[in-house]
């Protein structure tokens, strides 16, 4: 379900503007639609009224807590979409929120359990939205990263319409929000597009190598930009809305983290109003790539630092769950097909004989799932 879609639906119901932020401040805030200082009974038009409940329960439905899997960096959570879809998102500490913006991915980055599988399909931007609703229902969320599974350049118009909904009825501050992209031209083009007076998020941009070469088999499905435009168009993003933007590098043993990418990265990175972010990787276990040795990670840092590189050295979000982009998501669908009939009911006969059944209540199925994830190495959160 796109925003709009829903706007229109309000407004048949006979919503005026104040009544349609109303509800959709409600939900996004992840309070019921009665919360207010007026009652419904003296707010809302009674069309509207009659709809609410039935309302309430499909916008619930959009992204519904299924599994938390609490970690020492962040508590990853396993979201059912209405089709029986799933994605994840992640509470980070400081009440920010990971959330993904497709569900699976198809930048195919080499290292990426959820680029392994390839894209299943486009999330809506209510369902962008609602992600951010279901973490409401667990805690406070005052920053929102899209960061999680997808590339959001890929589903740019419901990422966008995301992005003003939640800095507008969402309550989120403008550089709270955090789009992560591996860079195309067209969203780029697209923010700078954006009129005076629209909600301007920050930017995070994942560079991965400064060699084109290299970058392009990291990253074998990105769109065509160099390393140089890359920098070059975030800068300019940073500038234009007065919020430093930040370069994402997962550092790979024998891959990214040489003396020549230090070299590069010094030059490429000097006098740019961008922070980098050294992630080392964590190993998945059907994936070759390797996590450098600490102590190497942490001089690379320092000598970026010595060139003037405003550097952090990160330990990745959620890394002692089974915890990266896609790594949780991937598990269950092992041991659950991702679609399954009756879902409110429970699985069907099939499903349940193949599979170790989820509960009726999703919220009920954290403790089966986590008997599934916490035996794995972590993963890597990609960007
Ligand atoms: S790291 Fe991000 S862009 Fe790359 S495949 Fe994974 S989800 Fe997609």
């Amino acid at each position: 379900m796109h925003l709009t879609d829903l706007r229109h639906r309000l407004r048949e119901l006979g919503a005026a503007p104040l009544h349609e932020r109303r509800v959709l401040r409600n939900w996004a805030m992840g309070r019921p639609p009665s919360a207010g200082k007026r009652s419904i009974e003296d707010f809302f038009p009674q069309r509207l009224r009659d709809a609410l409940p039935a309302l309430e329960t499909e916008l619930a439905g959009l992204a519904r807590l299924r599994s938390e899997h609490p970690g020492e960096d962040g508590t990853r959570l396993l979201l059912d979409l209405a089709d029986g879809q799933m994605v994840e998102a992640v509470l980070l500490p400081r009440d920010g929120l990971c959330i993904s913006s497709q569900v699976g991915c198809a930048v195919g980055c080499v290292f990426c359990m959820t680029g392994t599988g390839g894209l299943q399909r486009q999330l809506g931007s209510a369902e962008l939205v609602a992600q951010v609703a279901a973490a409401r229902t667990r805690r406070a969320v005052t920053k929102v990263v899209f960061m999680g599974m997808g590339e959001p350049a890929h589903n740019l118009e419901a990422v966008l319409e995301a992005v003003q909904a939640l800095g507008t009825v969402g309550g989120i501050g403008h550089k709270n929000l955090v789009i992560s992209t591996v860079g195309d031209e067209r969203l780029f083009d697209a923010l700078e597009a954006l009129p005076a007076g629209a909600v301007k998020p920050a930017l995070a941009v994942s560079l991965h190598s400064t060699d084109a070469a290299t970058r392009e088999r990291l990253l074998p499905k990105a769109p065509p930009i160099s390393p140089q435009r890359l920098i070059e168009r975030a800068d300019a993003w940073a500038r234009a809305t007065g919020y430093p933007g930040l370069v994402q590098w997962t550092l790979i043993d024998g891959v990214n983290d040489g003396d020549d990418e230090v070299e590069a990265l010094a030059t490429l990175l000097a006098g740019r109003r961008l922070m980098l972010n050294l992630i080392p990787y964590n190993h998945v276990e059907s994936l070759p790539w390797q996590r450098p040795d600490m102590e190497r990670a942490a001089e690379m840092a320092r000598r970026l630092h010595r060139r003037g590189v405003l550097t952090k050295l990160r330990r990745s979000a959620a890394q002692d769950v089974d915890g990266g982009c896609g790594q949780l998501r991937a598990r269950v669908q092992r041991t659950q097909p991702v679609r399954w009939i009756g879902r409110q009911d429970g699985p069907s006969a099939t499903t349940a004989a193949a599979t170790e059944a989820p509960p009726p209540d999703p919220r009920g199925a954290a403790a089966a799932d986590v008997a599934h994830v916490t035996t794995d190495a972590a993963t890597h959160r990609a960007r």
